[in-house]
């Protein structure tokens, strides 16, 4: 087997945060990391089953390696992440060149599947349960100044459009002195960034037992700890659910200077009636009032969401009301997506599939609005001076993309360092970025 690594991910943040643990177990075993599929040893597809097309995507690629696997028999070919736990048996049946399946839970077995697959041939290890986390592996960051630290893997909820559950099991928070060693490693290593990752973060901390204290959500107490590390300039989370919001975390958020002025509220629908269909536990007036103590608390803050259009039974009249609670929100942006049914999920058993063409017609009215804000909201912006973090060039190398504390891209014309923090002056804007101009010399990098 040639000693170098190639990962494909496909998937959300706590997919890409899997494929920097994998990239960390494959290098502390000697393996390099290659861009060139023709000259790895071991090719790893990370998958998602939350995204849409996610099995065609993994079978589309499949399709692709099977010719390089022909002509390279020592190749290992790994299928890992959600829908190798959701797929299981499946992913050997329809591409039998695939040499381990490895689900969620079974990262740290990834060596040992790997090698037991060259003398004894195709290995799947999808076990419900690992009381390993994920956080003991090793990890290989994309980013030298940002990282993603997953604070409680798993989701309690049952959320009838989503598959989490199901492929990443119950909650398990870590704990708060496990989570601050992470950061504080990740600082002393120059990062200055770090997000917070869970898949409902309000309820972090309810499945610990702390001693002599109820069992109660800890995140708020968390933001706090880890927004005092010594070093550190930004802290951002994702994902809060609005039903489990609190107020300590509105607090935490204002008091802690490093946690940024952001936040993603996952509204999904505007209609009480869907919100109950899609057992999400919170109604649009209670949505609303929350934004509005968050705003109160945090000017400025920069918020944005997710959508779904067209879920089972969704009406025009409740259309209409996810319309109306959009234009009162006014969010900075917005995910955007037509529902499609997820196998293995309640709602995709549901009666009352919207068709297609509807969807696709609400979805456009959606996405019209949502640009006409979101321009508005960038349009305000104009003329402030704001501080950033410098990213690195854009896709196209024309600019220098660089962040604001509440995540919004900003062009830049200067070539600047990755991971220094200037201020600059909003000159222009568009719906999904802004352009800046310098107004003071770069701080010095990572500070
Ligand atoms: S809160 Fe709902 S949408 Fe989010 S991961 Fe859990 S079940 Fe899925």
């Amino acid at each position: 087997m040639e000693r170098t690594f190639l990962i494909r991910t496909f998937g959300c943040q706590m997919n890409e945060h899997d494929s920097e643990r994998i990239a960390g177990v494959l290098q502390a075993d000697g393996l390099k990391p290659t861009d060139d599929v023709s000259e790895a040893g071991v090719v790893v597809l990370n998958t998602c089953a939350i995204r849409e097309n996610a099995d065609n995507k993994l079978y589309g690629n499949l399709g692709h390696l099977k010719p390089v696997k022909a002509a390279n028999p020592g190749l290992r070919i790994v299928v890992a992440g959600c829908l190798a736990q959701k797929d299981r048996g499946e992913i050997q049946r329809r591409a039998p060149w695939v040499d381990v399946v490895v689900g969620t839970h079974a990262l740290p077995h990834l060596l040992d599947l790997l090698e037991r697959s060259e003398t004894e041939g195709a290995q799947m290890d999808v076990r419900e349960y690992t009381e390993t986390f994920p956080s003991a592996l090793p990890a290989v960051r994309l980013d030298a100044f940002r990282a993603w630290v997953s604070i409680a893997p798993g989701c309690d909820n049952a959320c009838s459009f989503c598959i989490v559950p199901l492929v990443r099991g119950p909650q398990r928070s870590r704990s708060i002195g496990d989570i601050l060693v992470e950061v504080q490693g990740l600082v002393a290593g120059g990062v200055v960034e770090v997000t917070l990752l869970g898949q409902n973060v309000n309820t972090y901390g309810r499945d610990v037992t702390v001693p002599g204290s109820a069992r109660r959500p800890l995140f708020a107490q968390l933001l706090r700890q880890v927004g005092a590390v010594e070093g550190l300039r930004r802290v951002r989370f994702t994902s809060p659910h609005p039903r489990d919001f609190t107020p300590d975390v509105i607090d935490a958020m204002a008091d802690t200077p490093t946690v940024c002025e952001h936040m993603h509220f996952p509204l999904q629908s505007g209609s009480d009636d869907v919100l109950r269909r899609m057992q999400r536990s919170y109604r649009r007036e209670r949505y609303l009032e929350w934004l509005d103590r968050i705003r109160d608390a945090i000017p400025g803050i920069g918020v944005s969401t997710d959508v779904i259009v067209g879920f089972p039974g969704e009406t025009e009249a409740d259309f209409a009301n996810t319309l109306e609670v959009v234009e009162a929100a006014r969010f900075d942006s917005a995910y955007m997506f037509q529902y499609s049914p997820r196998p293995g999920t309640k709602a995709a058993a549901f009666d009352e599939q919207v068709p297609k063409e509807v969807v696709q017609e609400r979805f456009d009215r959606l996405v019209e609005l949502q640009e006409r804000i979101s321009s508005e909201r960038a349009g305000a912006l104009v003329g402030q001076t704001v501080e950033v973090l410098v990213e690195g060039g854009d896709r196209k190398g024309r600019s220098t993309q660089s962040r604001t504390r509440t995540n919004r891209i900003v062009h830049l014309a200067d070539a600047l360092e990755p991971g220094s923090f200037v201020d600059v002056r909003v000159v222009a804007s568009a719906a999904h970025h802004l352009t800046g101009e310098l107004v003071r010399e770069p701080a010095s990098p990572a500070r």
